[in-house]
Order: C-alpha cells, then structure tokens, then sequence
C-alpha cells in the first residue's frame, strides 16, 4: 500500500491563515507591520531562489520584508557593520542572514557575523544563546526547519511521546535541532552521520525516521520499518538526466519535467519508500513550505517579544 503523503504545503496554508489575525493585531497595536530584513551575499541561485520565497510568504502574510543585497566581495567588516545596524534598528524585528555566504569570507566569519546577530532579533535561531534555550527546552526562536517538522507532525496527530525517532545528519540547523525537539516530545532519539555504522540498519529501528544528510534519494526500502513516518527534508537538484532515470525511472512525469526545464528536485529518500512507508513528506511540497511558515511565526513572535501588541 502507498505510503500516506504529509502535505507540507496543506499545513503551512493553515499555519499562516491562523497567525494573520495576530499579524493585524500586532500592526494595529504597533503602528507598523513585523518587520524581517533578509541580508542576501552574492549571487548563489539557489540563495536568491529561497530567498525571493521568504520575501513573497512574507509580504503575502502582512510583514515589511527588507532584502539588503550585497555583492560577493563584500568584506566581513561591512557586513558585521550591517548587522550591527540592523541590531540598532527600532523598527527591525527580525534578522536573517542567508546562509551560505561565499566562500571568500570562510567559515570563520560565517559564524562571526551568525553570532554578532542580536539573539531578540535571530529568527533562524542560531545564535549560541538561542541554542542553549533550546538544548534546556525552553526556546522562544527555534531553528526554522525543524520546528516546520514538529508542526507537521503535531498537526497530522503523529504521536512523538515514546516512538523510536531516528534523524539522519547531524547539522547545526536542522538534524542537532530536530533531535533535541523531538526529545522534548519524548520520543527516544538516534542521531545517524556520515561515520555512523550500519546507517540502513540504525535507521530502520525508527517508528519516525528524519532524513537530513543533502544525498539525494540515499534512503531505501531497506532504511524504512514497515509503516514508519518519513521525513524527508532533503532538497537536492538533479542536473544530470541519467540520475533522474536512475532515480524516477525511464517514462516517469519527473523524466518528462526534467527534460522541458532542464533539472529536477529529489529529497534524500528514494520514491521507492513510497511503497514501505506509512506516511511520507514529499519533495517539493514536504517540509520547505513549512520552514518559511516557521521563519514567519518566528518574525511575529521577535516582534511581539520586543514591542509586545
Ligand atoms: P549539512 O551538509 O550541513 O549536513 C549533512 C549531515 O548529513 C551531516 O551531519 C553529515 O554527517 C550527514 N551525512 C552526509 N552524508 C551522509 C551519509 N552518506 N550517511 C550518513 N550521514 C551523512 O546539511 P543540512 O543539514 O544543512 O541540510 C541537509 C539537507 O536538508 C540538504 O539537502 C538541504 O538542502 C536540506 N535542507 C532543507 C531545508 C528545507 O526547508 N526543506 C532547510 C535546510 C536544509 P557529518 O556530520 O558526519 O558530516
């Protein structure tokens, strides 16, 4: 039997319809809207894509969203003054520097310019002091993606308390998060990484299994419990047609998408899960929509936190 699909896209309508009336509120307390300022560095497509979407959600939902762009060369001390002002702005809720910056800054000063950002202000909640709130549970800006999982599985009344979970990847912003979140909802967690043994054995002990290692399609049958949930936040771009065959098949609808546009989008969980799983997030429509949901709440909740309406 197919897998049940979590529609991603479904939830974050409904998450956004419910927090407009707080929107209106907190404008009409306020004067003014919940403002995000978005800081995009060069010209990753990618990047740009992403964040063209933050700003559409955003406007669309009521928020003032400000783009500040800047050219690739842009030095780390410009852009930590530009930080730094953000910081200083009474009328800026919300800050989020889009993540990667270019290479030429080094990963040094990715970090020195996520940590100058004022932790009242971080609504990707990276922020070492954000962080330490959400390793002792008691986080009020918690990292975007991860959170847009808990919803979903809030919402769809997947049960957490007790269950085997299993995230796979170990990142800052989505797998340590997202096993400390579904901590606090007492599942009893594994986190996989690129040196676990053994990763399709470990994986399917889950009853939840969170796939978030950016390898597309990795995850098989063989990873999944028979009617396991699976959590695909994987977004990986498929360029090469022999790896979309390899994937979706000779004749299948994402051969033909991908031959008129020239690339195609897989998550880190292969289509053939489809058949073991007992629900599954799909890629595109899974948990992206409900990261830019979250990274509105998150805008309102500053705002509100700040200049409470
Ligand atoms: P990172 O590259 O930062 O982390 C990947 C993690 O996966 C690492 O912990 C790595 O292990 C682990 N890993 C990599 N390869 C393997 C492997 N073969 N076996 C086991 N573990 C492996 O990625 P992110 O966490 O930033 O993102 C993960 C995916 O999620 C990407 O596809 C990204 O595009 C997507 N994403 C989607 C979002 C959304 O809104 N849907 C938002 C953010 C990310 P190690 O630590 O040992 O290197």
């Amino acid at each position: 039997m197919a897998a049940r699909l979590l529609s991603g896209t479904r939830v974050a309508e409904a998450i956004r319809a419910e927090f407009l009336p707080a929107v209106a509120a907190f404008t009409a307390a306020a004067g003014r809207a919940p403002a995000l300022s978005i800081v995009l560095v060069g010209d990753n497509p990618a990047s740009q894509v992403y964040v063209r979407n933050k700003e559409r959600a955003g406007a669309a939902a009521g928020l003032t969203v400000t783009i500040h762009r800047l050219p690739a060369s842009t030095s780390e001390s410009d852009l930590l003054a530009l930080v730094r002002r953000l910081n200083a702005d009474p009328a800026c809720d919300g800050i989020l520097v889009q993540a990667p910056l270019p290479h030429g800054l080094g990963k040094a000063a990715e970090q020195r310019v996520f940590d100058a950002i004022d932790p009242a202000k971080d609504v990707d909640g990276f922020h070492p002091h954000n962080v330490g709130l959400l390793v002792q549970g008691r986080a009020t800006l918690a990292p975007c993606t991860p959170s847009g999982v808990i919803e979903l599985l809030e919402r769809e009344e997947i049960p957490m308390a007790g269950r085997r979970a299993v995230v796979l990847g170990r990142s800052e912003i989505v797998g340590k998060p997202m096993a400390l979140l579904l901590l606090q909802r007492d599942a009893t967690v594994t986190i996989c990484h690129s040196r676990t043994q053994d990763l399709a054995a470990r994986a399917a002990e889950a009853d939840i299994l969170v796939a978030a290692i950016g390898r597309p399609a990795l995850v098989r049958r063989s990873f999944v419990k028979p009617g396991a949930v699976v959590i695909d936040v994987g977004i990986n771009a498929l360029t090469a047609r022999q790896q979309v065959i390899d994937i979706f098949g000779e004749g299948s609808e994402r051969l033909k998408s991908f031959d008129a546009k020239g690339s195609t989008l897989v998550g880190d969980v292969h289509p053939e899960v489809e058949h073991v799983a007992g629900c599954l997030t799909p890629v595109p429509g899974g948990v992206g929509p409900l990261t830019i949901a979250m990274l509105l709440k998150n805008t309102l909740a500053a705002a509100s936190h700040r200049a409470p309406a």
